[in-house]
């Protein structure tokens, strides 16, 4: 079964969207883009929308007001510029707000270099950048849970993975790519960026025309920041895509230039990358080709790409006839220092022009493409071995022997099995040297081929609290089709 993203419009038929303004340059770059799409032929009907500074102050904390929702549940499209974020607290970001009201799972950014027409150290970066946008660290679970240590919950899920990571292979076909690459951190995190990787190859077989790769990413964000143009598409957790979506649009030597779509299962959002500047505004001088490359991802999501084509080859024309606006303005390589909305009216006087030196792009024939719904899997059996028990303690001591002792006289009929401190084994035969914090986690596992209930566990727990211990928190040691699903062993 095959879930349509969008559907072209048809003939004479104009394609319903969400705009908003945004706050500080926004006004001027939003401006400059829609008259460009108009006169480029898009079939659009822009819906405008408020969102931003002047929304926050009437009192709504995210910056977008309730009926804002309506247009974009019916329209399913947004172009938004930047807005400005209120600084201090009680406010919530819109972006995050708009990316789980609309299920925006992932952030596409192409990064790319126009050398010799804006200065770069890295003049073949053609770089995209997919970005894992719902879940890992940023599902904002945190807790303090002793007097001295906090903890964040990284979740990753596999139908998360799989939606991302399909969407970074069917953009690839899309748009000719050769090559995906995953960057994930698994020889650590074996089980969370373990399945990311594990998800990736998985998808990666339905895809043997485009070759496929993995890096760890420390070292590969270093190949990447050293050696762009090794990579096509890379694919990555949300954590390492936020870092490094930021890196390879800064190496392109083009923040100023940089579009991003965020795709989703209810709408689709395209932005520029840059925010409201708001130093700028109002002064017709800033660049609105980040904004136009969002619209024209946005003209092929909707099935556009003829007007995409046109816009986009008529805006690399521009660029290289050195038609500049400040920011990337160059004396000897520039021609015309330009603002805002003469820099518009450039690009409109190149449509049905193509770039001579840069590569010319080619969306025309392109299809808004489909995203074919994950198999059914198999429940996995589910088997509840022990219990991880987070413990808040100290004595002046932080003896791991006394601690254990005190856990053992209270397990019952369920055997301790070690005790960590941070990850490290501190129990059985822990080292003297290893630095103890005021939280310990305690396993309690039963032995090969038996299994625990959660009676079981809620009587240990009861007997710890006589024990007088404070335990923060349980974790339950489950397998899954006889797979351990918990790390083993200590950190590393
Ligand atoms: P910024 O991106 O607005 O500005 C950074 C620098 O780049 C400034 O020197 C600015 O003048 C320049 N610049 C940015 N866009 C430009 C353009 N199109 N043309 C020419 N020069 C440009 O980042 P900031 O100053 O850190 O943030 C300003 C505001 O924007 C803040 O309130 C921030 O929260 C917000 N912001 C919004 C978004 C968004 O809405 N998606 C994204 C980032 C920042």
């Amino acid at each position: 079964m095959v879930q349509k993203l969008s559907e072209a419009p048809a003939a004479g038929t104009k394609t319903a969207i969400t705009v908003a303004y945004g706050d500080g340059i926004g006004p001027e770059i939003m401006t400059a883009t829609l008259r460009i799409l108009e006169a480029a032929g898009a079939q659009i009907e822009p819906h405008v929308i408020e969102i931003g500074e002047r929304v926050y102050a009437r009192g709504h904390t995210a910056g977008i007001e309730p009926s804002a929702w309506d247009s974009l549940r019916s329209t399913k499209v947004f172009l938004k510029a930047p807005i400005t974020t209120p600084q201090g607290g009680g406010f919530k970001s819109l972006n995050v707000t708009i990316r789980k009201g609309l299920g925006l799972y992932a952030n596409v950014r192409p990064c790319r270099s126009y050398s010799p027409f804006v200065a770069t150290k890295h003049p073949v970066m053609d770089v995209v950048i997919v970005r894992e946008n719902e879940e890992d660290l940023y599902a904002g679970i945190e807790h303090r849970q002793t007097d001295e240590v906090y903890q964040c919950l990284k979740l990753i899920s596999r139908p998360g993975t799989e939606k991302v990571v399909r969407y970074a292979f069917e953009y690839a076909k899309a748009n000719g790519r050769k090559k995906v690459t995953c960057f994930t951190k698994d020889n650590i995190m074996k089980l969370t960026d373990g399945l990311f990787h594990k998800v990736f190859e998985e998808v990666a077989a339905d895809y043997p025309d485009i070759e496929n790769e993995h890096w760890i990413v420390d070292i590969g964000a270093a190949k990447l920041a050293d050696t762009p143009e090794a990579f096509d598409v890379v694919v990555l957790p949300n954590l390492y895509g936020d870092i490094l979506s930021d890196v390879a649009a800064q190496i392109a030597g083009s923040v100023g230039l940089a579009g991003s779509a965020n795709i989703g299962e209810h709408g689709a959002m395209f932005e520029a990358i840059h925010g409201s500047a708001p130093r700028r505004a109002g002064q017709d001088v800033a660049n609105p080709s980040g904004l136009l490359l969002g619209a024209v991802m946005m003209l092929v999501h909707i099935g556009q790409g003829d007007v995409a084509e046109r816009v986009h080859n008529a805006w690399l024309r521009t660029l290289e006839d050195g038609v500049h606006t400040y920011d990337i303005f160059k004396e000897g390589v520039s021609r015309e220092r330009v603002g805002t909305s003469a820099f518009a009216d450039a690009v409109i006087a190149r449509l049905g022009e193509v770039p001579e030196r840069l590569e010319r792009v080619s969306y025309a024939a392109r299809e808004p493409f489909a995203l074919p719904q994950p198999a059914a899997r198999p429940e996995a059996e589910k088997r509840l071995v022990g219990v991880d028990v987070f413990v808040a303690w100290r004595d002046a001591e932080r003896n791991p022997e006394v601690l254990a002792e005190r856990l053992r006289s209270a397990a019952g009929e369920v055997p301790l099995a070690m005790i960590t401190n941070r990850g490290v084994k501190v129990w059985p035969e822990g080292l003297p040297e290893t630095f103890c914090t005021d939280h310990w986690r305690c396993r309690f596992l039963v032995p090969e081929g038996q299994t625990l209930t959660h009676q079981t566990v809620a009587s240990l727990l009861g007997r710890l609290a006589d024990e007088g211990l404070d335990f923060i928190k349980t974790e339950h040691l489950y397998t899954f089709d006889g797979e351990p699903g918990y790390s083993l062993g200590q950190g590393q």
